[in-house]
């Protein structure tokens, strides 16, 4: 499966897709590290990202800050030891390469100390060559602290290393009909953060996602996200490639948009 191009049109998503101002193929990068708090965020929410990437040929490797000992969905005895095995299974599945699961305690990862979380995505960005990362949005997705804790590593983490940051977002609609249905709390973008929109086949994702049997059985939020979302994922740059960084100058250039700084507009 690869990334097609986009035509301007208009979906149930509601809002223009693949308008002048967005891109419609991720960027060529040669190593990609995904930064997630919990093991299945790589699949639930990065698998066709981590897929496109891999397919682009591109090597993929994930950093996971936590064993996500605390979910409520499974039931195992050992729910540790039964996320790690899921995690490694789904990453096969998605074709990534490498992964670094750490120990932070799972609910917690906001009370960790950031120097220290900042310094094992280094750690980690270094081992593998990163030159892209890749997190879920600022606000977390679905609002969890872990997530949006994990996010903000990965940023500050890139701004001194010079490295882009690509976050995978929910369009606003999304997040709108999601919070109404289940009363939770998905953040989502207004189609003008959006920076690039894929059709994406979710036939690997999907087969990942089942590798996670103890949150996927029954979970009707996921089913019901991807169900809204269909064939296309969004994302938008935490922090914009500059010359010589993954993401610069293709991308960019097919919109003729000048090359921005880190946004300040976030909440
Ligand atoms: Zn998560």
């Amino acid at each position: 499966m690869t990334a097609r191009h986009v035509r301007p049109s208009r979906s149930e998503m509601g809002g223009a897709m693949g308008t002048d101002s967005q891109t419609t193929a991720l960027p060529a990068a040669h190593s990609v590290l995904a930064v997630c708090a919990h093991p299945d965020d790589e699949s639930f929410g990065l698998g066709t990202a981590l897929e496109i990437f891999a397919t682009q040929g591109s090597s993929t490797a994930v950093l996971v800050f936590t064993n996500g000992e605390a979910s409520t969905l499974g039931l195992a005895a050992d729910l540790r030891s039964v996320r790690r095995a899921e995690l490694s299974n789904a990453a096969s599945e998605l074709g990534v390469g490498q992964i670094e699961l750490f120990d932070y305690r799972d609910g917690s990862l906001a009370d960790e100390p950031f120097e220290q979380l900042v310094t094992q995505v280094g750690q980690v960005a270094v081992l593998v060559g990163a030159d892209l990362l890749l997190a879920f949005d600022r606000g977390g997705i679905t609002g969890h602290p872990d997530h949006q804790r994990a996010t903000d590593a990965a940023v500050a983490y890139a701004e001194r290393a010079g490295l882009s940051v690509l976050a995978w977002v929910l369009p606003q609609k999304a997040a709108l009909s999601l919070n109404r249905e289940f009363a939770t709390s998905f953040v989502g973008r207004d189609d003008e953060h959006i920076d690039i929109v894929v059709l994406v086949n979710r036939t690997r994702q999907r087969r990942a996602i089942a590798c996670h049997t103890s949150q996927s059985t029954a979970n009707p939020v996921l089913s019901r996200r991807l169900e809204l979302l269909d064939d296309r994922e969004y994302f938008r740059w935490l922090r914009f490639p500059t010359a010589g960084e993954a993401g610069y100058p293709d991308q960019r250039a097919r919109s003729g948009e000048p090359h921005r700084p880190v946004r300040e507009d976030e909440p």
